[in-house]
């Protein structure tokens, strides 16, 4: 038995810029490990370090656990399962 995982876009910011990435996790909360919600597709406007202004497309869900994620969380999972796999 194995998870489910997907590809999703999320924003990763680092020293304080941010652009789109995306990532592959298994497709559970990673608070409880209960199912999440369909990813949809949304936008985000962001203001660059040169303050331009971008909008950037990342995949966005509720999960039915009533858990929300931040891209940390989403980042942490998927480093964990980075971890797995390699093993
Ligand atoms: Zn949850």
């Amino acid at each position: 038995m194995s998870t489910p995982t997907r590809r999703v876009r999320v924003i990763e910011t680092v020293h304080g810029k941010a652009w789109p990435t995306s990532v592959e996790v298994p497709w559970v909360c990673s608070k409880c490990g209960g199912p999440r919600g369909e990813p949809k597709e949304a936008t985000r406007q962001l203001w660059t370090m040169d303050h331009r202004r971008r909008t950037l497309t990342v995949d966005d869900w509720s999960n039915p656990c009533g858990h929300h994620e931040s891209s940390r969380d989403v980042f942490a999972q998927h480093a964990a399962f980075v971890a797995e796999e390699g093993s």
